[in-house]
């Protein structure tokens, strides 16, 4: 009595993690130590038009003009983004 037993043990497709965005991170400028925008070390800045510094204190929430990523390492601005798809991701 041969069991040829074909153990299955597991062979899930090796389900990748790919919790990365797809966005290509290289062609973001990064500070002199490294940082980029993605990175921790990055502290976005945003700025608003006079009409909608307005708006926020009418308690609205408006889309900033322009977001710019500044390193808390050497303290210094390194990337600066005005595309308004990246804007609304940055809208408090
Ligand atoms: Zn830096």
């Amino acid at each position: 009595m041969v069991t040829t037993e074909s153990n299955p043990s597991s062979s899930s497709p090796a389900d990748s993690a790919s919790a990365l965005s797809p966005s290509s991170a290289d062609d973001w400028p990064t500070c002199a130590c490294g940082t980029n925008r993605t990175m921790r070390e990055a502290t976005p800045e945003r700025e608003y038009t006079f009409m909608g510094t307005l708006y926020a204190l009418w308690g609205g929430t408006p889309v900033p003009t322009r977001v710019t990523f500044r390193c808390v390492r050497c303290d210094r601005v390194f990337d600066s983004e005005s595309d308004s798809a990246t804007l609304r991701n940055f809208t408090l």
